[in-house]
């Protein structure tokens, strides 16, 4: 009887930890996603780029640039 007893300790057991491995990764996997990011266009090639990777004209900040087409005066916002 006890052997028996025993055997469902341990399926309970395996079972429990089965569960909260699981539960683990679902909650792994919800992490938030990012933020969605500011786009620009490129002033010279049109090309879209996030804000975070834009150059700006020192000279005219309202433009932006991407890394091929910086001006001189680039400055990262
Ligand atoms: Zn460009």
């Amino acid at each position: 009887m006890l052997k028996y007893l025993l055997l469902l300790f341990i399926i309970w057991l395996a079972w429990r930890v089965y569960r909260v491995s699981r539960q683990r990764l679902a909650r792994r996997s919800e992490a938030a996603p990012s933020a969605p990011q500011d786009m620009v266009q490129c002033a010279r090639c049109g090309t879209y780029l996030p804000r975070s990777n834009a150059l700006t004209d020192n000279l005219d900040p309202g433009r932006c640039y991407c890394r091929d087409h910086a001006p001189a005066s680039h400055n990262k916002p």
